[in-house]
């Protein structure tokens, strides 16, 4: 069965190596972790699965790495300064500071007190300092959301892509939010991922391509191995949108703390195409943030065709890299009965999975076996699959646990047969089943598999 409880994610990560504590040595710090040998693994696959299917697969995305400091007027006009909040209440008795919508009943989440103050908006930007003087006006930030980023190079892409909408702009990267309270391990931290995608439209087209990104990205989730009956839609309280937002769905999914957020997927209109563009006069803007031209482009398009200049409208699928790591194992983790005692086991598809292939000699002493071995890992290893492991603990049993464990499709195992017939046996992780193949096979078996 799944993991019951987010303990037994938090036990496997640190005893495999996915995720550790930031800084643990030093007693550690809230809200931020690292990614150890087989998370950046895992964490790579899922961003290369997203960038596989949304600028690989399609034709009409772009790809972007952009800056993570960001200038105070990006932020300004974007509306962040203002509004990028959470409502803060310090609890007076035990002096814990919580999100007041996260608190229920009106009591203290750490101590149930009701002697709180009332709430203040607080803002979650981080900032820094750059260049030698520390004053106010040389700070920057450390962006909320990659998304700014997008925009800003609107006229950039399209100047040198001739890309009209609709089409998209895709960026992974970094995220940084000083966020009240951390919760759930690398559910809510300060530091995080996101894969974002703007996708820019003609104004009026726009809720129908909310549709169609809603459903595009409830299957893509499923592509996963997320399973549908873990999965939920939200349409976001009108009450409760960001500021830039006519509307949003969230996808909703049961973690092992409960329904919560894994992606939102907003209708940000030309709120923010709008609100950085130059002349914000002449042009038909639903929404913007007004400013005396501080930005030099106009963020906007002009077919031949079209008698005026037209802002798009941008539909932003956004999903945290983090967060779909935490689901993507909570998805995959199983405890089962078997002979002899229990396995955990995770099943993550084969594309997501950390080590793509273990090679295990039987015998680590005996050159010969070592070497086929060797040249079966170096052989797998040139076909681009991801990482094939070379494994020479000497303990076959131990290795299948651990590969179980960490969620390895298949382990090879070279043994005595292997010198006189040239077969090697496939041990497959989900059934635990064996079979005795050629070595000249197996080549053509991985490419299948993957
Ligand atoms: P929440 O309501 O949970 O704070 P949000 O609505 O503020 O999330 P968005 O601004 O829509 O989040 O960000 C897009 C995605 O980025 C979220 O769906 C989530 O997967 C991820 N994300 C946002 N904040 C965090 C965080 N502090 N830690 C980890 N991931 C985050």
């Amino acid at each position: 069965m799944p993991a019951k409880n987010l303990e037994e994610l938090v036990s496997l990560c640190k005893r495999r190596g996915f995720i550790f504590q930031s800084h643990e040595i030093y007693g550690g710090m809230q809200g931020l972790y690292d990614y150890g040998p087989l998370g950046v693994e895992l964490k790579n696959n899922i961003k290369s699965s997203w960038w596989r299917d949304l600028v690989y697969e399609r034709d009409d995305i772009e790809g972007l790495d952009a800056a993570i400091l960001t200038k105070q007027s990006v932020l300004q006009y974007s509306g962040h300064e203002d509004t990028f909040t959470d409502p803060l209440v310090d609890c007076k008795d035990c002096k814990a500071r919580m999100r007041a919508d996260h608190i229920k009943d009106g009591k203290c989440l750490n101590c149930g007190s009701t002697n709180l103050t009332e709430a203040r908006p607080f803002n979650l930007m981080f900032k820094t300092n750059i260049g030698p003087i520390d004053d106010d006006s040389s700070f920057a930030y450390l962006r909320p959301e990659t998304a700014q980023q997008i925009f800003v190079n609107y006229k950039n892409v399209t100047d040198s892509t001739s890309r009209v909408p609709p089409f998209g702009i895709a960026q992974i990267g970094k995220a940084f939010r000083n966020e009240i309270t951390l919760k759930s391990f690398i559910f809510r931290v300060r530091e995080f991922e996101q894969m974002e995608l703007e996708y820019f439209v003609e104004p009026g087209t726009d809720e129908e391509w909310h549709e169609k990104w809603v459903d595009q990205r409830l299957s893509w989730w499923l592509k996963q191995g997320v399973e549908k009956n873990n999965l939920e839609l939200l349409d976001v309280p009108k009450d409760e949108l960001s500021h830039y937002s006519k509307k949003t769905v969230d996808i909703m999914y049961k973690f092992p703390h409960g329904l919560e957020e894994l992606e939102g997927i907003a209708n940000r209109t030309d709120f923010d195409l709008g609100s950085h563009s130059k002349n914000q006069n002449e042009l038909n803007i639903s929404a913007k943030i007004k400013h005396n031209n501080h930005s030099n482009a106009k963020l906007a398009f002009k077919r031949p065709e079209d008698k005026d200049w037209i802002v798009p409208y941008v539909i932003e699928p956004s999903a945290g890299v983090d967060r779909a790591f935490l689901a993507l194992l909570n998805e995959s983790y199983f405890e089962e009965e078997i002979d002899g005692g229990q396995r955990i086991v995770l099943k993550l598809k084969p594309h997501l999975s950390p080590i793509k292939v273990a090679v295990i000699p039987l015998k680590k002493n005996n050159a010969e076996i070592v070497n086929i071995a060797k040249q079966i890992k170096n052989n797998l290893q040139s076909h681009g699959l991801g990482r094939v492991l070379f494994e020479n603990s000497g303990n076959i049993g131990k290795s299948y646990r651990r590969h179980d464990e960490i969620g390895t499709p298949t382990c090879i195992t070279v043994d005595f047969e292997s010198l006189e017939n040239q077969t090697v046996t496939l041990r497959d992780r989900d059934t635990m089943s064996q079979e005795r193949i050629n070595i000249n096979r197996v080549e053509d078996f991985f490419k299948d598999k993957f």
